[in-house]
Order: structure tokens, then C-alpha cells, then sequence
């Protein structure tokens, strides 16, 4: 067994586009419950390598394990959202007609393995179960408002439940922090540390001060020229002189 009982176990990845390698030879796993922040420089391959673990790119080479069976690289963008991938890009993307609460019904009914249609009333589990997300996600009491009218910030905590909602094995986000006050960035840090151990998290992220936050108990990994080059807690990668290096551009 060479996936170490990872989530997600990316060996040797290497994606060329016309010969230059946006990814080289990337190695990393998450393991189960792990938090996991990606930071590195623009250019550094994480859009890339997101693309790759949710089958929006085919690798030149190498593998991607999922729950230490399926290979990612064989699989189709479907296949693999169904096998238990989630991804939220930067952007929110909720239906801006229709509540909060509507919001989190649709992405329940849109799951795949929920057996039910669109027009079904909700059992009773599954109203506690919308329930337990609107706390999660600081939109209690707002479940009848129009997504559309939320914050900026708000929407991306509801994309954010609607993703829990279908309980993904692996959750990726990419910089959901980026357009945030400083008083939502500060309460979305609270919400994912409150979901380590209970979620398999990768956050790409640039706000440094947001990373801190949400490092204190985890790892973080630099990217950097489409592979790793330095993970370690916060502190460590901070002190570590070929992170500096990159950052400061010397
Ligand atoms: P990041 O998300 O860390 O900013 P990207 O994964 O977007 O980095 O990009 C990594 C490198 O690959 C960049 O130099 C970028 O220009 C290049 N790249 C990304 N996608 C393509 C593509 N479709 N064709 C050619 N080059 C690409």
C-alpha cells in the first residue's frame, strides 16, 4: 500500500502544455480529516493542480489515488465529482432568486445519492440536517432571505454549505477568503477550523493573515515552479529561506 491511508495521494504528477511544465513532478497527500493550506506565488501550478485532482486537466504523467483505490487520472470530470470531490472556486455561485434556506434544499436534492425529486417535501432528518448547516455556516435566522442579497461573504459561506450538504470526502476551495472583510475572513477561519477532523479540506489560499489562522493545527505547502517545495506548520515554511526566497523574489 503506497498511499499511507491518504484522501487524495498525488505521485509524480507532471502537466506539460507545449512542453512547459506547469506541474513537475508533484508529490502530496492529505490525509483523512486533514486541513490542508496551498500557498505559493501566481504561476505556481495550484489552479493546475486542482484541475488535475477534479479531472478538469489530464496529467502528462503520474497518478492521483483517491481513497487509496481510484486513480483520478482515468476517470472523467463527473466520475469524479460523484466519487465524493468537491470544488468551489473563487466565485459564488448560488441561485440568487431563490432563500438561503431553498439554496441548501436544492443542493441536498441535486446530491446524488439523496433518493428524491425536486418537488418532494423534506423529511424531518433532512430539515435538521439544513438546520445543523445554517448554524455551521453563520446564516441561522437568515434561511428565508434572498441569496442574491447576501454579503459577499455570506454567498460563499452558503456555496460552502451547500457543499457540506452533499458531504464530500474531499473539499477543495480556492481563496475563499479573497473579497472578504476582515470580520467575515476572521469567522470563515473559525468555520474550517471547526470543520478539521470532520472533513478532508485542501484551501488554496493567498491571505497570508487567513492562513495563520487556519495553520496554527495543520500543515501548509508551498508551490512553487509546479511542485512542493517546502511544507511544515506555518512557522516552519515562514522560516524556511527557500520560501523567502520566492516571496521576496530575490
Ligand atoms: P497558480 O494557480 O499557482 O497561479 P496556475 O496553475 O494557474 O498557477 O499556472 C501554472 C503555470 O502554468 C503558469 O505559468 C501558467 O501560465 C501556466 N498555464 C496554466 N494553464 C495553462 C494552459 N492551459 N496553457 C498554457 N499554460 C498554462
Amino acid at each position: 500500500d503506497t498511499t499511507h491511508g491518504a484522501i487524495l495521494y498525488l505521485e509524480d504528477i507532471v502537466v506539460s502544455f507545449d512542453g512547459f511544465k506547469a506541474i513537475n513532478n508533484l508529490n502530496l497527500d492529505i490525509s483523512v480529516g486533514e486541513l490542508r493550506c496551498i500557498i505559493g506565488p501566481n504561476g505556481a501550478g495550484k489552479t493546475t493542480m486542482m484541475d488535475v485532482i477534479t479531472g478538469k486537466t489530464r496529467p502528462t504523467s503520474g497518478t492521483a489515488f483517491f481513497g487509496q483505490t481510484m486513480d483520478l487520472t482515468r476517470m472523467s470530470e463527473v466520475d469524479i465529482a460523484h466519487a465524493g470531490i468537491g470544488r468551489k472556486f473563487q466565485r459564488p455561485t448560488v441561485f440568487e432568486q431563490h432563500s438561503v434556506f431553498e439554496n441548501l434544499e436544492l443542493a441536498m436534492k441535486m446530491d446524488k445519492r439523496v433518493k428524491t425529486t425536486l418537488f418532494a417535501r423534506l423529511n424531518s432528518e433532512q430539515k435538521d440536517k439544513i438546520a445543523a448547516i445554517l448554524q455551521l455556516i453563520r446564516l441561522d435566522g437568515q434561511e428565508q432571505r434572498q441569496a442574491g442579497l447576501l454579503s459577499h461573504g455570506q454567498k460563499q459561506w452558503l456555496e460552502i454549505g451547500m457543499l457540506l450538504i452533499q458531504e464530500p470526502q474531499l473539499i477543495l476551495l480556492d481563496e475563499p477568503v479573497a473579497g472578504m472583510s476582515d470580520a467575515e475572513t476572521a469567522r470563515t477561519a473559525e468555520l474550517l477550523n471547526e470543520l478539521r477532523g470532520k472533513h478532508s479540506i485542501m484551501v488554496v489560499e493567498h491571505d497570508m493573515g487567513f492562513v495563520t489562522e487556519i495553520a496554527q493545527q495543520g500543515k501548509v505547502t508551498v508551490l512553487h515552479e509546479g511542485s512542493v517545495l517546502a511544507d511544515g506548520t506555518m512557522a516552519q515554511v515562514q522560516a524556511d529561506e527557500r520560501v523567502i526566497e520566492v516571496y521576496l523574489g530575490r
